[in-house]
């Protein structure tokens, strides 16, 4: 069994910052250290248990469901399609101001969101 074992561990493992393609609608993201979602259409990926440390193995799309500005800066809240965690993350200024506004209105659930989601 040990020929197995070595074969297992490939060096395949490469972490990418924070390069992505977006999982709604292709785009390829280019992370710059601020965003962590797709400057389009604003979808995000759930890789993070706290902003930035990849810790989450949901590995899901996150969609964004509102939007809020808090403290002079405009905050987009995302949610996991698999799991339902939600997320705020600062917006970044090259998203797309339509798709933006189109989020200012709706309802955000207060974080965090520990009740379970039917959907
Ligand atoms: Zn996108
Ligand atoms: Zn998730």
């Amino acid at each position: 069994m040990e020929c197995w074992r070595a074969m297992t561990q490939s060096p395949l493992f490469l972490r990418r910052r924070e390069d992505f393609t977006c999982l709604h609608c292709g785009t390829p993201v280019r992370g710059n250290g601020y965003t962590n979602h797709c400057p389009r259409c604003l979808w995000s990926r759930h890789v993070d248990v706290n902003p930035g440390d990849r810790a989450a193995e949901c590995g899901a799309a996150m969609e964004p469901i509102g939007a809020l500005s808090e403290g002079g800066e405009i905050i987009v809240v995302h949610q996991c399609l698999a799991c339902g965690h939600s997320r705020r993350n600062r917006s970044a200024l090259d998203d797309d101001r339509d798709v933006l506004l189109e989020l200012f209105g709706r309802p955000v659930p207060d974080p965090p969101v520990s009740n379970r989601l039917t959907r």
